[in-house]
């Protein structure tokens, strides 16, 4: 193993007991629930061979560590508490990263486009689904919630 390599190992290594370890940060837990195995997710491994543009990449990453405007973070800056955070779909839902993947009615016609049914978890969802369709519709669900 290159030095380069053996030094971002041991820092992904400590990033990851960070996370492990502060049991605290609802953020953490959040990305937690996401990437369990805080595995490199596909989109950011270099040997994928699938072009994804970088805007559309970041739009998947701000989703995916809470850099977004669900109301679950907007909330946050505003101090509301973490259950009155509703969704703008008007379902009594906290818009969460969960919600808005998986259930918001406001982005009903993107999963019926991206065929993006019967998944339980974001875990699930992000592991499973082509990746393609994972970035593609990750990129648009983020375009509703601005
Ligand atoms: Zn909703």
């Amino acid at each position: 193993m290159r030095t380069n390599e053996l030094k971002i190992t041991n820092s992904l290594e400590t990033v990851k007991t960070g996370i492990n370890n502060d049991a605290n940060s609802s953020k953490l837990q959040t990305y937690k629930r996401i990437n369990p195995t805080l595995a490199v997710h596909e989109v950011y491994h270099p040997r994928s061979n699938i072009m994804i543009p970088d805007y559309k990449r970041s739009a998947l990453t701000k989703l995916r560590t809470s850099s977004h405007s669900l109301n679950i973070e907007r909330g946050r800056w505003a101090r509301v508490d973490a259950d009155m955070r509703f969704c703008r779909c008007k379902k009594n839902k906290i818009e969460n990263e969960e919600h808005v993947i998986l259930e918001c009615e406001l982005t009903r016609d993107l999963r019926r486009k991206y065929e993006v049914v019967g998944y339980t978890s974001l875990n699930e969802f992000f592991a499973i689904h082509p990746l393609e369709d994972v970035v593609n519709y990750t990129y648009e669900v983020m375009k509703v919630f601005v």
